[in-house]
């Protein structure tokens, strides 16, 4: 890694003479800390961390300009993050990827069952007497939901 030197906007140090300064230039003082610590460009702005349309680029007082120090990673070490960060996501989606055919499947399974009740995934509780290990539950004739397998309410204690 690297350090260099680069100037940054201060927040903290901007008095109330300097955040006249400021709302002259269409900033609002609680708009202020959008800019603490942004790099002070070659031409001697600072821009807002996050794009809006409506705060601008401002040229900060000198006197709010503070010197601090910045740390890079060189190329290959860039590199090699950036290399391990794709990977993260590769398996992320992967993994999302086969959980969706994994629950398409259990969907799928379901469907299939001899069953005529319109049956539906409530409250997630342990069934040893469903094909997918978890009960699944129809409205029974007094409104309560229930187990097609197992019988028990999906309410429980
Ligand atoms: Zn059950």
């Amino acid at each position: 890694m690297t350090q260099k030197e680069v100037k940054v906007f201060d927040l903290y140090s901007v008095t109330k003479e300097d955040e006249k300064y400021y709302e002259e230039l269409g900033i609002p003082t609680y708009c202020l800390d959008e800019y603490h610590n942004q790099i002070v460009k070659k031409d001697g702005t600072v821009k807002p961390k996050y794009s809006s349309k409506v705060l601008k680029n401002i040229k900060p007082l000198e006197n709010n300009i503070t010197t601090k120090v910045k740390w890079e990673l060189d190329s290959t070490e860039g590199e090699t993050l950036s290399m391990l960060k794709n990977s993260v996501k590769k398996s992320k989606d992967l993994y999302d990827s086969c959980k969706r055919k994994y629950e398409r499947y259990e969907h799928l399974l379901v469907g299939s069952l001899p069953i005529e009740d319109k049956i539906f995934e409530g409250e997630r509780h342990k069934c040893n007497l469903s094909p997918i290990g978890r009960c699944m539950y129809k409205e029974d004739a007094s409104g309560e939901y229930e187990c097609v397998f197992c019988g028990e309410p999906e309410e429980r204690k």
